[in-house]
């Protein structure tokens, strides 16, 4: 049973006293300003670890330096740390008597691309990624997520008799590459350390700091990608009679497959299929023996990803075979899924964010970007991920108003104010996991 008891309204003492069912609400105003404090007790470390974080970089499964670095500031909290789960991931498990099992899920990697911010604490950095020399940078925000996901680790264990269970922090690899919450899952996550009732996490964006937002249902597309060959026969451009050309086909399969999206989806539904890159040929007067088209495919429900689907291929077939050329090599590779934001799980951190931040916190519709948290949320966690702001939110006023626009993620100048921003990521996390814990503390 959860005792929020530094908390209780003196009217629910009284209940209790009188022998009736004690079922206080938390007192979010109250936990607000002690988590608040808290954060401000702890900032300079976070401020540290931030901007340590953002110097220096790490891209997909070679986050191991920024893996140590979180494991050291874990132990130091209490927590007990696995390291070396799916590659370079982190499991650190806090427990705290008989209760549900919350997690909280961090990414821990950087993108290959150039930081153009000019701050202080910008990255130099420079590592190899397939085979080349790349700079790298945070320029995701990953490092917000981070420092937020200590400060909520270590505000919790100070509020830890305000909640009975156990915390799962855990701390992702390669989510850029869509790839490390599958390399966790695979490597046990769900079998060796005890399965989650309850998870959540947070992502940065360009919008004003001290803000939260949050989906009901669908939280982000699913994400595929298409590669199709057209094989033909080539020759001459000047006889095409004896050949068979790739390039006509793969031009009518990129104009015809958008019928795929226009009559045969349902056209409330959101889908999109947009080739990025043909590839075919040397010169004008060649007609290639093949062609080659790539491209990707978004959606938000499995039925509507199933039939654009099988969609591609029938088209991709069907140009091929209009012009008496040989079947088509088809790659359609398994991207993202949608994260499905779980209900109950959100109408219960609803009431107690909505509660902390009034006009501050706000739904939004789902986000066409994917993002492989999905993958926990598929292996039967309830979930609720949400976003929060990291820009002032008088640059963003203006920035709607027709002003400067301000940078998005994955852009070089991508560079959120760290106190605010972290602040509310911790803030509102330790928040959803209380609710979460006080939930699952008086039942359905
Ligand atoms: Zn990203
Ligand atoms: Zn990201």
């Amino acid at each position: 049973m959860i005792r929020f008891t530094k908390f209780l309204l003196t009217s629910v003492a009284l209940c209790s006293l009188l022998s009736l069912p004690a079922r206080a609400e938390l007192d979010v105003a109250k936990l607000k300003t002690t988590i608040e404090a808290s954060v401000e007790n702890d900032y300079p470390k976070l401020d540290a670890l931030y901007k340590d974080i953002h110097a220096h970089p790490e891209i997909a499964f070679q986050e191991v330096k920024t893996a140590a670095k979180l494991a050291a500031e874990m132990r130091a909290i209490g927590f007990e740390v696995t390291e070396q789960v799916g590659k370079t991931g982190l499991v650190a498990i806090y427990r705290n008597g008989d209760g549900p099992t919350i997690m909280v899920r961090t990414e821990l990697d950087a993108l290959p691309m150039e930081e153009k911010t000019g701050l202080p604490y910008a990255s130099h950095d420079k590592t190899n990624w397939n085979g080349r020399e790349t700079p790298v940078a945070h320029s995701c925000g990953h490092d917000i997520h981070m420092a937020s996901w200590v400060g909520t680790a270590k505000t919790l264990v100070g509020l830890k008799d305000q909640w009975h269970g156990t915390l799962m922090f855990i701390a992702q690899p390669a989510e850029e590459e869509i790839a490390g919450a599958k390399a966790m899952l695979d490597d046990g996550l769900f079998t060796r350390f005890p399965k989650p009732d309850a998870g959540f996490a947070l992502h940065d964006g360009a919008s004003a700091y001290g803000t939260v937002s949050y989906r009901v249902g669908i939280g982000s597309s699913n994400q595929d990608g298409l590669f199709i060959r057209f094989h033909g026969r080539g020759g001459h451009g000047a006889m095409p009679q004896n050949t068979i050309d790739p390039v006509m086909i793969a031009a009518r399969f990129v104009v015809d497959v958008q019928s795929v999206i226009s009559r045969e989806k349902d056209p409330t539904e959101f889908g999109v299929i947009s080739i990025g890159a043909i590839h075919g040929g040397t010169a004008g007067n060649i007609i290639p023996d093949s062609a080659l088209v790539v491209g990707t495919i978004r959606s938000f429900k499995p039925e509507v990803r199933a039939k654009m689907l099988a969609g591609i291929e029938r088209t991709a077939k069907a140009v091929a075979a209009m012009a008496d050329a040989p079947p088509p090599d088809i790659k359609l590779d398994e991207g993202a899924k949608a994260v499905m934001n779980d209900s109950a799980v959100v109408a219960t951190a609803e009431k107690v964010l909505k509660a902390a931040f009034g006009d501050k916190i706000r739904t939004t519709p789902p986000n066409t970007t994917s993002e492989d948290y999905s993958e926990y949320v598929n292996a039967g966690v309830p979930s609720m991920f949400f976003n929060i702001g990291v820009y002032e939110p008088e640059r963003v006023a203006a920035a709607r108003k027709g002003g400067p626009p301000l940078p998005p993620n994955h852009s070089p100048l991508f560079a959120p104010v760290p106190k605010p921003t972290i602040e509310t990521g911790v803030t509102a996390m330790t928040l959803a996991v209380l609710s979460a814990f006080d939930q699952r503390a008086r039942g359905p």
